[in-house]
């Protein structure tokens, strides 16, 4: 029995935001609004990308399995 295929394009593991990030909580930027447009938001800045990635590793670390 074949695991179920994770055909996704984005193989990110994101955990869901617990706030609505209309401005990005890393550079105060105003973002279109949560979910994609503020992942969009992080992908083009380098800088708000790696304290994102800090960020998600502290909140993965708080709660290990994520989601
Ligand atoms: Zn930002």
């Amino acid at each position: 029995m074949p695991s179920p295929a994770k055909t996704t394009t984005r193989p990110e593991n994101r955990p869901s935001l617990k706030v609505r990030p209309i401005y990005c909580m890393f550079c105060g930027t105003k973002v279109a609004e949560e979910g994609e447009p503020y992942y969009d938001h992080l992908r083009q800045n380098k800088a708000c990308e790696s304290a994102w990635r800090t960020w998600r590793e502290n909140l993965l670390s708080d709660h290990p399995g994520g989601d």
